[in-house]
Formats: structure tokens, sequence, C-alpha cells
């Protein structure tokens, strides 16, 4: 099933997309009522996408997210996979949906992509035993873990150079029933390939990243987990569409424009 948060004439909401490009008038939204956690209804109002806009598919309390999670990236940039899995946090003011301006920010001159696995978590969480992983997590969706790599390079931590507004595009929408374990994930700037990977090169699991990230935390629902990029990192400009495709997911593509 596939989540997706959207805005039609001013009202924001919740629905579940059904179909496809190859279905017979196009794919729909079939509205939620209330929220996509725990139990839910749907209304039965079904509008076509192309008659929305999607939004980000989750509006995080918190954004934990994973470096050097998969060591052909690790080597690109001069690192070694950490013997302990790095963690740091984007700001919710990182977010920003499908569509929506990747902003350059005024004090770098090196921003970069990175396409990632997003998890969405769907309960509130701690202390999860890997066993239980699979039943506090809502789905998947795309990610890119936007860094101004120049200020990451300068600033012991990385606040600023991975929590600049706009630096955390997500979306399109939230798939709920996906195996993590071997998908396919490339990123494509202005058409071109720049990154190409699969998850089942990740140093370590989804599951292996909540235990770690719930020892230390409780994750609420549409908390999101960033599980790191594949080899291929490189810069974006002013004028770039930048496109995240996850196999199962969909793409999640965006404009860079000068922040204004
Ligand atoms: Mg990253």
């Amino acid at each position: 099933m596939r989540i997706a948060r959207f805005s039609l004439d001013g009202t924001v909401g919740y629905g579940v997309v059904e179909g496809d490009a190859d279905t017979q008038g196009g794919p729909v939204i079939d509205i939620i009522k209330g929220i996509p956690y725990g139990d839910f209804e749907r209304s039965g109002t079904k509008i076509p996408l192309d008659k929305v806009r999607l939004l980000s598919p989750v509006l995080p309390n918190k954004i934990v997210a994973i470096g050097r999670n998969y060591a052909e990236h690790a080597a690109e940039l001069g690192n070694d996979v950490p013997d302990v899995p790095v963690a740091f946090f984007k700001p919710a003011t990182s977010v920003i949906g499908p569509g929506d301006p990747i902003a350059y920010p005024s004090f770098s001159q090196e921003v970069h992509h990175e396409a990632e696995l997003a998890v969405v978590i769907g309960r509130m969480c701690r202390e999860v035993p890997r066993e239980r992983v699979k039943d506090v997590i809502l789905g998947y969706t795309c990610a890119n873990d936007v860094t101004a790599r120049d200020v990451q390079r300068r600033e012991q931590q990385w606040a600023r150079a991975k929590g600049f507004d706009t630096s955390c595009p997500l979306g399109p929408w939230v798939e709920t029933d996906l195996d993590p374990h071997n998908l396919g994930i490339m990123c494509t700037v202005n058409g071109q390939q720049r990154q190409l990977g699969r998850t089942s090169d990740m140093v370590r699991s989804v599951e292996d990243l909540i235990v770690h990230i719930t020892e230390a935390m409780t994750l609420l629902p549409g908390d999101v987990v960033l599980t790191g990029t594949p080899a291929g990192v490189g810069p974006l400009v002013v004028g770039d569409e930048v496109a995240v495709t996850i196999e199962g997911i969909g793409t999640l593509t965006n404009k860079v424009i000068k922040r204004g």
C-alpha cells in the first residue's frame, strides 16, 4: 500500500494511492479518515492523483540519519566504515516534499546529493529487540540527504552541513509492503545517472540500525531513519533536477534553486 500526504484546495490530508500510469484513467488517491498510524479507514472518495499536490509523506518529529553505511561510499570520501554506526540528526525543518525546491545555502560552495532509503516509523518505540523491528515500521520512502560537503569537512558536527532548510527531500509516498533488504537505489541529475547501488550492500541492515538507535532514544510515529547512501555522491548546482529512485517505491524529484 502506498500512503501519500497531499493538499487540495488548501486542505491537507492523507490518502492511499491506487493504480499507476498504465491504469485506465490514471492513478487515484483514496482519502483516509484521520491519520495513517494504527488502524484507519478509507473514505472511498477518490481523486485523480494529478489533481492533488503531493507533500512530504510524513512530518517527522526527528530524522535520525546514519553515515558511511555503504563501504564503497565511505571509501570514495576517504573514510573507513566505522566500528559503530555514525548517527546524526536532521531537523524537522529540513524536510521538503516531492517537487519542492532545494534552496542552495549561501554558506556552501559544494552541495552534494545522497540518495537514501528512508524508514518511516509507525508506532512509538524504544529498546526494540531485533525480532520486533518489523512491528514498529510503517513503511519506506525515498530520501535525499542533501549535504554541504565543504561545511561537513570544516565543522566537527554536521548540524549545519546536513541540517539546513530544504536539505531533506522525502517522498513521493510511504510504501508499506516492502522487503527493504535488496532494493535497487539510484540517483540521477538532469537525467544522468550519478549513484547506483543496492540496499543489500548496506554495512548494517535496517534491523541493526533500529536496534542501535532505539537503544538510546524513543522513536515516534512519523519519525524517519535514513540508512546511508551508496557510492557516487557528487555536486548539485542551481538549476539541476535531482531524482532519487528506489525499486518498489518510486521516484522523488526536486529542483535546485538559489536561496531567496
Ligand atoms: Mg547520508
